[in-house]
Parts: C-alpha cells; structure tokens; sequence
C-alpha cells in the first residue's frame, strides 16, 4: 500500500484512494467440516493481509468471510455491488466450492473480477503429505470448478495463476488492481466538451450513449460562453500568484517577463487556467475537451492551462475528442504512483530515413508535461490557425525509453482499444524553430508494419501516450468493459495474421 502515498502528493485532482479496497473472498463449502473450514479461514485471511501490506500492491486487499453456501455468496455479491468503496473483488477456492452455489451470486455482480488460482502452500510436503492435507488443499481443481462456472456464464474476469508470494503473481494482482481503480473512476464519472467535434473529423465522433451504456460515464456540451463567465470571475490576485508559480516552475521566455511585451498574454493565459479549473472543479468534471473552431470570447486557445490540467490529472481531448479525453483520464488513473506520465498526443509527421524510422508526435499545443524531461521553458507564438491572439505553451522534449500509444475507437457496432508499443528515442536535433512539445518514437515492430497494422485496425491519430501503463494493464482494462483490445507490438511481424484477428474479432463482438 505504499504507493498510494506517493499518488496523492502528486496529483490533486484524485483523491480518496485511501478509502477504496479489493475485496478477497474465498470459496469452501460445509463438506469438509469446522475444523478444516477454520484453517481455510486462517490460510485466506494470511494471503489478503500479505497482499494487503505488499508495497506492490496499490490498494488495501479486504479479507472476507469465506463462503460455504448459495445464500452466503450471493448476499457477498450483493454488499460488493452496494459498497461505494469496494473497486473490485478477488476469489480464490482454498478447497472445492461447487460451483451452482455460485451461479446466484455471479449473475448479480458488477463489480471487476480477478481469479486467483493460488495454493496455500508453495510446495508439496514429500515427507508428510496424506489425506488430510489432500482435502485441504484443494484449489488445484476448486478452482477449475470455479473457471468453469464463469466460462459457462461468459463472465470475464483476470486469471492469475501461481503461488501468492510469486513476485510475477504480486505484479499481475497490481495491474489488475490498476485498471479495476480506472473503472471505477469512469462509473460515474463526467466529461465536458467546450463546443462541438471539429467539422468534419470522423474518428472523435462516437455514440455518447452508447459510451455512458458500456462505459458508466457521460459527456456533457457547454458553450464555450460558460466558461467564459467562469474565466471572467478570476480575480487579479489570483492571476498574481499562478504567473509567480509559472516563473518558478518553467524557464519564461523573456518577452513573457514582468516588462516584457507579451506578459499580458501571459496573464490571460493563467486567467484562462484559473477559470477552467474552477469549471471543472464546481461541475465535479474529470476531463474536458476543447476545439479551436470555437473559441468566442476566449483570446487565445487555451495552451499552458490545458497542459496543466491534464498534469493535475484531468483527461484532455483536443477537437472535441471526448473519448481520448476519457481514456487519458483512465490511463492517469492506471499510473497513480508509478513513475513516468501519460500525454494526449497525436502523431504528426514522419521520419522515414532507412533503418532510422521515427514518427514525431506532438499537438498544436496540448503535450503534458507530466511526459517532459526537463524543466519546460514557457513561451509564446502564433498557431497560424484558429484567428486569435498567440497562445502561451510549454515547451520541452520527451525522454526516450519503453512506452505505448492507446487510442479508443467507435466502429459503430462496438468500441476497439488498439494499443501500440514503442520505444521513445530522445531528439538529436534542438528543433529551434519548433514551438511544441514533441516525441520521438520507433512504433515497434517496425515502422512499416506498425504503423500498416494501426491503418487497418482503424486507429486514430490522435492516442494517449503513456511511460507508466503496460499493456497488460490495458488488456484488463478492456476486459472489464467488456470491449477488444488489439494489440501492435515487437509480434505484430505478419499483417496476414493481423488481418485475420481483426476479422475473427469481428464475427467475435464478445
Ligand atoms: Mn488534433
């Protein structure tokens, strides 16, 4: 549970993980008889206080009763649906549960399930093992029984299988805890989009409806004239003291200065950043979008303040992009405590020097800098589109290393969560004339087949770029939603193989 200290000093925005829980619950049944069903209590209460204190596992792991009976089980199910605080539940059968006192119980829940198939003991006592220790031992097919059940339901759920002190089954338990924690952040949870789409782009369309259906979020719209009155309610002072932090925390262009010529900009800017965050803070909103299309009222495209939000860990989408909004939110969710953040981006233009390929990636403005590898230097130009006053934005590079791109995508009938590989590489160049945040990545297996793959798969260009969450992360966040995920990665070498998934994946809809 060490981590959860190190997440709330980083971010403000996410709060209350203090609260929330994993609740263990182990399977049995009367058969065996009270004594036996005692030491099944002790073994199962030793496993969830060892995960539970594990500095590798995220979230307090809640030991429960063990049930032996239909009634029992489904009144557990019950509490876990109802509990505000319970974010996901972890069974395990210590003996042999049979599984019909479960089918009660499961068709009710709603809450994430992983399926630790554990045993007690690491090893098989050569010297002592009889039946005793047979009967209480028993996971090896309890378990089997279990997995059969949800099979038969077409319940999905994680399986981690290995011994419960295995470092590798500590780590499974971790990201499975990771992408539990993002949904039940999403259930609920309210996105706001400042104007419409940006005209004409189809992939940040989307079914809004069938988003809140699949997902448990909503995406609101508010003129931008909402936000404007907010922005307009920002005190002088309080414009003071956001320009002084900006001082402290980026390297300010000279002309952004206290005498400089552009320190006005500057102060619309913080003013921007100021009347945004109490939007969203007074509506309770975890993410927002915005587009250059519509800006009345606003001076300039909001730069600096949207990179700063998206620090504090409000998911962002640009052009009306509501659903790369939700999933960086998820994602910064994921990362809690982990090192290395999580941006919008968009893969802008292309290296295709032989053997060095690379895709550049970037936005007009919007790079968090949470992603950044030094101190960011603040500065000031035109965007060239958009007609307003010259937006103020952090600049800085990215470092190189192990990261991935996520994009969700609405096909129409279903959501796809395609998810890319790559390995960041830090710029050679200084790009001096580059007045943007930037990445550099190689998209893995290889450019050619990377980037053909992410085409057919329908991918958008615009993802979230993460140094903290794996793909395996992603995968069970998927599967908790009950969505695909398709994954780009150093395999994805035969794109008639790839083809192929896609389209088993389309008669598939599971
Ligand atoms: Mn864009």
């Amino acid at each position: 549970m060490a981590l959860i200290r190190i997440m709330d000093k980083k971010n403000n925005n996410m709060r209350n993980l203090k609260d929330l829980e994993i609740w263990f619950i182990t399977g049995s049944q009367h058969l065996y008889g009270p004594e036996i069903l005692k030491t099944v209590e002790e073994n199962a209460l030793t496993i969830a206080n060892s995960l539970s204190n594990d500095e590798n596992i995220p979230l307090k792991i809640l030991f429960k009763p063990i049930v032996k009976t239909t009634e029992e089980i489904f009144n557990l199910m019950l509490d876990a649906n109802y509990s505000t605080q319970c974010v996901g539940i972890i069974t395990w059968m210590h003996t042999f549960s049979p599984a019909k006192m479960w089918i009660n119980g499961l068709k009710i829940l709603h809450k994430p399930l992983c399926h630790l198939h554990t045993q007690f003991n690491r090893d098989i006592p050569w010297g002592t093992i009889d039946m005793d220790f047979m009967n209480l031992n028993q996971s090896a097919h309890g378990d089997r029984e279990f997995g059969f059940i949800l099979t038969r339901m077409g319940i999905k759920r994680k399986i981690i299988t290995g011994h419960w002190r295995d470092s590798s089954v500590v780590l499974q338990i971790n990201h499975w805890i990771r992408a539990a924690l993002a949904w039940h952040d999403w259930q609920g949870a309210k996105f706001v989009r400042f104007g419409d789409n940006m005209r004409q782009v189809a992939v940040t369309e989307g079914d809004k409806v069938e988003a809140q259906i699949k997902f448990g979020f909503q995406v609101n719209t508010h003129g931008v004239g909402d936000l404007v009155t907010e922005i307009e309610k920002v005190k002088n002072a309080e414009i003071d003291d956001l320009c002084e932090v900006y001082g402290k925390e980026y390297y300010l262009n000279t002309s952004l200065l206290k005498e400089g010529i552009h320190h006005k900009s500057l102060r619309e800017a913080a003013k921007i950043e100021l009347g945004l965050n109490n939007f969203l803070a007074k509506e309770n909103y975890k993410g927002f979008t915005t587009t250059f299309e519509d800006l009345h009222g606003l001076t300039q495209l909001p730069g600096i303040a949207v990179q700063r939000l998206m620090q504090k860990g409000f998911g962002f989408g640009a052009e009306g992009d509501w659903k790369t909004a939700a999933l960086l939110r998820a994602m910064k969710t994921m990362s809690f405590g982990l090192a290395g953040g999580n941006s919008f981006m968009e893969d802008y233009t292309y290296h295709f020097e032989p053997n060095n390929e690379l895709v550049l990636g970037a936005h007009m403005l919007e790079i968090c800098p949470s992603i950044a590898i030094k101190k960011p230097s603040c500065e000031i130009h035109p965007l060239g589109i958009g007609g307003k006053a010259d937006p103020v934005r952090l600049v800085f590079n990215v470092q190189g290393g192990k990261a991935l791109n996520a994009s969700l995508i609405d096909l129409g009938h279903r959501f796809r969560l395609l998810v890319n590989e790559v390995k960041a590489v830090e710029p050679k160049f200084n790009l001096p004339k580059l007045p943007v945040a930037r990445v550099l990545w190689k998209p893995l297996p290889d450019m050619k087949n990377a980037i053909t793959a992410w085409l057919l798969a329908g991918g958008a260009h615009h993802t979230v770029y993460s140094q903290s969450v794996t793909s395996e992360i992603l995968f069970d966040f998927a599967e908790i939603a009950g969505i695909e995920l398709v994954l780009i990665n150093d395999e994805t070498k035969n794109m008639t193989h790839f083809n192929n998934e896609l389209r088993q994946n389309e008669v598939s809809r599971k």
